[in-house]
């Protein structure tokens, strides 16, 4: 809460028209000597330099200039006194008396035609109403001041009025109009060249850009102020700027610079003894302090300020220090004193309400008490009103009562008549209840028994659930070890049906768990193989006996042979009795064709030895026997026919011997395989397309899938050659009134097969063990030396050859071939 500079402006304008520095003691001696209008002036002036330093003195003084002017008739002197008087009681805030000396003094100064006097009181006035806030009358006597002013040519009060009316819209907030009306006291006071004047003037226009929120704008106004009073040594101007200024900091919270200007301008307020000046600043000063939270400091300015205050009868600084002291005392925790300071805070302030407003409220009042009146006027008739209802309802009331009255006696009457049946029915009731009520305790105690029975038998049951939830746990377990197992296991019964299979085995059958569990063996491996071999197997089981065998299978529906290592294990019930047979089958085709392409090499290397033994040994008798015949054609050409022929027959059968030992011979005893790295699809190709005009001569169709390159092998491509043609032409051959031959060749990861399928005669399972042997033919001009060359030629390259035929079907020849890697 920053104290209202602004008013002082006023104040101090009214003093510099007596800015004269003469002491008072030298005036007061000069009263002693002169007489008359003289006298009078001089007093007036002495009360003039006395009013800003002892109220009361310079109060006196007037008082004694006023009654001698009346004793002179001197109404100049009269009217100067009571405008003293006026400003005397201003500066005490006694704004009552102020106005009334102002007031007369107008009177005499309109008479005596005294228009920078008329001028200088409607300011006055004008600034009265100003603090009592009745800014309509402010302005209208300000304007009247300024007319005065204007007239009597006196641009020093047309500035000041000026700036008063400034002041009054600076406080309805219309700062723009405000500064228009400094600028206007501003130039009006540059005219008279009255630094002082210009030096307030910046200072108002300062405070109205602050108010504005133009903080840097009103700096600079303040500091061209200060430049100003500077300039004149206007010390109490230089004072105002920097308290203005410390106003400033103080709102920035810059509290030690505030502090700084307060106390530059308290120590030139104390050169000019400016007492209540001072008050004001020791006030602001403790403010701050107060919002620095330097309460001590804050509390002894406050009282500073209080002492002056008290003494000048400054109300309304009292009031403001009341506040601060009660917030001191806040800090301090010394609620008894805040309040009793906050009392005394409030109790001036409303003292200090203008009449203005005591009016205003006292209107209000009226209004209140009338309306008050009326209202009681109101609620009297409300309660009349209320009062007839009542009665009224009263009466309706009673009414109905004596009605209920008759109505109650008649049904009495009839009542006691019923009671006296239903007493006795209620005689019999009762007995019934009772009855009820014991059967309901035994059934009571009956639901209880059951309640306990129950939840023991629910804990059993939980027990259970536990358990069973354990097994199926348990059953899981076990589950997942069938299904994981590569190995089929299957339950069978003794009517031969499936009840149980693992996950593999569906897998292996193709079928789906529920389109095996429930069928026969026969059905999914079919009836001849079931009747064959399967069963006999699984009859032996059923006697208590563990069966293990190796043997060719074919699922019913499936293509391919496969070899498999069985186990029936037999299951028994409770009573000891086999119920069903555990079938744990293995393929194990791989081992197996491994194995027999093992032994077959074996065969074919000792029979190979064999046979070039013996072809050693028949080759030169044979050969003697061809040249021996050949000898006898030439020599008995001419002798008889028959013997020639017979010869011919000697040498042809030889040649036959011959080729066959020779074949024999190549086949035991392989020439050097020249191996190289190569596009084994070329080869099949090559072969293929060698093979195509035997076909067509055949009528058989042909179709390839054989891609342009292979993964690299290393063959021999005469070997390569020699086999993959003796293949193609058994398939032919197989094939006598047609069908279709088809070779494929695909590359896989680490080999690449191929697979020569054709749709002939097929081979039967007896003769699918022998058809690698030496010799072994089913045809009239066959050697039976095909295949077990291709096998010599498969095991030299490190292969594999497999064998799926079937009757009447076909056969498939799969030959697969290792990539190479280096
Ligand atoms: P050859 O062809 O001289 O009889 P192989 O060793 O080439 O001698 O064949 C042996 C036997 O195997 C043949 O006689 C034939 O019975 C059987 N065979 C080979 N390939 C096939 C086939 N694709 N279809 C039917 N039987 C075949
Ligand atoms: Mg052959």
């Amino acid at each position: 809460m920053k104290v209202k500079i602004s008013f002082l402006v006023f104040v101090f304008v009214t003093l510099s028209l007596f800015s004269n520095l003469t002491p008072i003691d030298s005036l007061s001696a000069e009263i002693g000597k002169t007489k008359g209008k003289k006298k009078v002036n001089l007093m007036l002036k002495l009360s003039t330099f006395q009013k800003a330093k002892d109220f009361h003195l310079a109060e006196q003084t007037a008082l004694r200039a006023l009654s001698l002017s009346d004793s002179l008739k001197y109404d100049f002197g009269k009217s100067e006194a009571l405008k003293i008087l006026g400003d005397i009681y201003y500066d005490q805030e006694n704004f009552k008396d102020s106005f009334d000396n102002y007031r007369r003094s107008i009177e005499i100064k309109t008479k005596i035609k005294d228009m920078s006097g008329l001028a200088y009181c409607y300011r006055a006035i004008g600034s009265l109403y100003l603090k009592q806030t009745n800014y309509k009358k402010a302005i209208e006597n300000l304007f009247k001041s300024l007319e005065y002013y204007q007239k009597s040519e006196n641009f020093i009060g047309s500035s000041g009025t000026l700036n008063n009316i400034g002041l009054v819209y600076k406080e309805i907030k219309e700062y723009d109009k405000a500064l228009n009306y400094f600028f206007k006291a501003l130039e009006t006071a540059k005219e008279t060249k009255d630094e002082y004047l210009i030096g307030r003037t910046f200072l108002n226009i300062g405070s109205v850009y602050k108010q504005k929120g133009n903080i840097d704008e009103a700096l600079r106004y303040y500091e061209k102020s200060l430049e100003s009073s500077g300039k004149i040594g206007d010390k109490s101007g230089i004072a105002l700027c920097y308290n203005n200024i410390g106003n400033i900091f103080s709102d920035q919270k810059k509290f030690d610079k505030a502090l700084r200007y307060y106390l530059k301008s308290l120590k030139i307020k104390k050169e000019l003894h400016d007492s209540k000046s001072i008050a004001y600043t020791l006030l602001n000063i403790g403010n701050l302090y107060l919002e620095k939270g330097n309460i001590n400091t804050a509390n002894r300015y406050f009282f500073d300020a209080l002492n002056i205050s008290k003494e000048l009868n400054l109300k309304e600084i009292r009031r403001d220090v009341y506040l601060g002291l009660s917030r001191v005392n806040q800090f301090q925790k010394k609620y008894y004193s805040a309040l009793n300071y906050f009392q005394k805070y409030s109790a001036l302030k409303d003292s200090i309400m203008n009449e203005n407003i005591s009016v205003q409220i006292a209107n209000i009042q009226t209004k209140y008490e009338t309306e008050k009146k009326e209202k009681e006027i109101e609620i009297y008739k409300l309660k009349l009103d209320k009062q007839k209802l009542v009665v009224w309802k009263l009466y309706s009331l009673l009414g109905i009562i004596f009605g209920i009255m008759i109505f109650m006696s008649y049904f009495y009457f009839q009542k006691n008549k019923i009671n006296k049946k239903l007493r006795n029915e209620i005689k019999v009731r009762k007995k019934i209840e009772k009855e009820l009520q014991e059967i309901r305790k035994e059934l009571e105690l009956r639901v209880k028994q059951r309640t306990k029975q129950l939840a023991k038998a629910n804990l059993e049951l939980q027990k259970k659930i536990n358990e069973h939830k354990a097994t199926e746990e348990m059953y899981r377990k076990y589950e997942s070890i069938a299904n994981t197992s590569k190995e089929f296991m299957t339950l069978i019964n003794r009517n031969y049906i499936y009840e149980a299979v693992n996950d593999s085995y569906c897998k292996a059958c193709g079928k789906p768990r529920e389109k095996i569990i429930g069928h026969s063996v026969s059905q999914i491996w079919g009836e001849e193989q079931f009747e064959n071999i399967i069963k006999k197997h699984m009859d032996m089981c059923f006697q208590g006996n563990e069966v293990h065998y190796q043997e060719w299978f074919n699922f019913s529906d499936a293509k391919r042979r496969k070899f498999y290592d069985v186990a029936y294990y037999p299951f028994y019930n409770e009573k000891k009795e086999v119920t069903h047979t555990i079938v744990v089958t293995r393929d194990v085709t791989e081992n197996k064709l491994l194995e027999t392409q093992l032994l077959r090499s074996e065969r074919l290397a000792g029979i190979g030895e064999l046979a070039a033994g013996v072809a050693h040994e028949i080759r030169n008798p044979i050969a003697i026997i061809k040249s021996t015949a050949q000898y006898c054609q030439n020599k008995f050409q001419s002798y008889d026919k028959e013997l020639k022929e017979l010869m011919e027959i000697f040498v042809e059968t030889s040649d036959k011997i011959d080729k066959t030992v020779r074949k024999l011979l190549e086949f035991a005893k392989p020439q050097q395989s020249r191996m190289r790295k190569g596009n084994i699809m070329e080869i099949l190709k090559k072969v293929c397309s060698y093979i195509e005009g035997k076909c067509a001569e055949q009528n058989i169709e042909t179709n390839y899938e054989i891609p342009e390159t292979s993964l690299p092998v290393l063959f021999d491509e005469d070997k390569l050659n020699g086999a993959f043609l003796n293949l193609m032409l058994n398939a032919v051959e197989a094939m006598p009134n047609g069908g279709k031959l088809s070779v494929s060749a695909v590359n896989k990861k680490d080999e690449i097969e191929i697979k020569i399928t054709d749709t002939g005669k097929g081979i039967s399972p007896d003769n699918q063990r022998k058809i690698f042997n030496p010799f072994f033919t089913t045809k009239k001009t066959g050697t039976g030396l095909g295949l077990s060359l291709v096998h010599q030629v498969i095991n030299i390259h490190h292969g594999k050859i497999n064998v799926y035929s079937k009757i009447g079907v076909g056969t498939e020849i799969i030959l697969i071939f290792p990539v190479y890697k280096k």
